[in-house]
């Protein structure tokens, strides 16, 4: 009876010393990351040495073999390349004009999935849709014989939601236009710049030619709709697929010293779009994974396992797929997953799983943020990722840390996508925030599953 209070005394000082260690580690590693150019040096490597990156082409040959190289450089171990397929577009020689009333130039990416046109081009007229919405209105046939346009303009927010409530007009617009009887499907690009860049980006094959149109283009064929004379646009578009292209997953990991089998999988998606390098989607997600992970290992060895996954297809999808199944039979050890995926702008919020929020290594964490200026949310987190949402359906748990996208849309998928859009001083923010986790979870035993209501009493 009387023993053990000094018993729990002994437990409390002890775990009062770990949590004093974790937050003072956690702390350091913070400050040290803010001072560290890895996370730059790795994505400066990929975006010139490799540049753009689209699945199914040799650029991600290349881009696979940077992965393994710069795994070994860093002194990453079990480094493992996970062969998979997946079907594949490729772009080919692309032009657009309005023929008349007045022929104008007009500047297009085609989206990916998007059919050729005939090799002498497509001419048709157009039909002006302000809003997707006006679109799906109309009733299937009504389109028949016309490219349907879709003029919808995408607003400037701070945690990129405008991207989903707008996004459909480009993921699944082809396939309704077609629907509709269109031959032809443009959108205004999901940009919020006002350039002549266009943003290119995948959807849904509707079995016609698809493209987007930089902003200043969809504002013209509006104005030029607006005077109610027939519009007409000629398109020409020489893309292909691959129904089967080799795609890998590509990993590393810093080894856990007393809990290997515990693994934390965090990283990016290796592959990108053609118009620019593929810099702030994803190579500053590759960057800021990789160089958080190994800022832990130089501050000793972890007790759990972290694996960086760069993963090799999200644009074109496969890559979460391929990899929950590869890895299904583990995804029980896995003590949580996580994806940066959006962009090189600062976190500015925190979602961790509610189970778990409450040990001392998410206190030690949390009290990194405020000198990183990082909220922490109190909801949960709801999307990881689109490279760990196979993990997630598995039951992984996730977190989600949300980074400034107020300008992520003026570059993403498109030609402005470049390693010169990247602030360090932002990059290495992130890389604080991922650090100062990744350590506190690799060297504690927190566990972020729910623990089954009889246990949890
Ligand atoms: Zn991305
Ligand atoms: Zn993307």
């Amino acid at each position: 009876m009387r023993i053990l209070p000094l018993i729990a005394a002994g437990v409390l000082a002890a775990s009062s010393a770990f949590a004093q260690d974790l937050t003072k580690g956690a702390a350091d590693i913070r400050d040290k990351a803010l001072a560290d150019p890895l996370a730059w040096n790795i994505t400066e490597s990929l975006t010139s040495e490799v540049g753009a990156r689209m699945t199914g082409s040799p650029a991600m040959e290349r881009a696979r073999d940077w992965a393994v190289g710069k795994f070994r450089e860093l002194g990453f171990e079990n480094i493992k390349v996970e062969a998979f397929t997946t079907p594949t577009w490729s772009r080919g020689a692309e032009s657009a004009e309005v023929v008349g009333p007045v022929p104008h130039k007009l500047a297009i990416l085609g989206l990916g999935n998007s059919s050729p046109t005939p090799a002498g081009g497509l001419t048709a007229p157009i039909v002006v849709f302000k809003s997707y919405q006006a679109m799906l209105d109309q009733p299937p046939g009504s389109l028949s014989g016309k490219i349907a346009v879709v003029t919808q303009a995408m607003g400037r927010t701070q945690d990129g939601s405008s991207y989903g409530a707008v996004g459909a007009q480009r993921w699944a617009g082809a396939a309704e236009a077609a629907k509709r009887g269109a031959v032809g499907y443009l959108i205004r690009s999901l940009s919020t710049d006002d350039t002549r860049l266009p943003h290119t980006g995948g959807g849904l094959a509707g079995g016609i030619p698809a493209a987007a149109l930089s902003p200043p283009d969809a504002e013209l064929l509006e104005r030029l709709a607006d005077r109610g004379k027939p519009v007409t646009v000629k398109l020409q578009m020489a893309s292909s697929t691959n129904p089967a292209s080799p795609a890998w997953n590509i990993s590393g990991e810093i080894r856990g010293k007393e809990k290997p089998d515990e693994v934390i999988v965090v990283g990016g998606h290796l592959d990108s779009w053609d118009p620019g390098t593929g810099a702030v989607d994803a190579a500053a997600g590759i960057g800021i994974t990789t160089a958080a992970a190994k800022l832990v290992a130089q501050a000793g060895q972890p007790r759990r396992t972290i694996r960086v996954v760069m993963w090799g297809s999200e644009e074109q999808g496969g890559s979460s797929g391929a990899y929950a199944a590869a890895h299904k039979a583990e995804m029980g050890q896995m003590i949580m997953a996580g994806e940066s995926d959006g962009g090189a702008g600062r976190i500015w919020t925190v979602s961790l799983p509610r189970a778990g929020a409450d040990h001392a290594a998410m206190t030690a964490f949390r009290a990194t943020l405020p000198k990183l200026n990082v909220a922490v949310s109190r909801a949960a987190p709801t999307n990881g990722g689109a490279d760990i949402a196979g993990l997630m359906l598995g039951g992984v748990p996730f977190v989600d840390f949300g980074q400034d996208m107020s300008r992520y849309f003026d570059l993403h998928h498109s030609a402005d996508d470049t390693l010169d859009k990247i602030d360090p001083k932002e990059l290495a923010q992130n890389v604080a925030v991922w650090a100062a986790f990744l350590y506190t979870v690799a060297n504690s035993d927190v566990d972020f599953r729910p623990k089954p209501a009889a246990e949890a009493k």
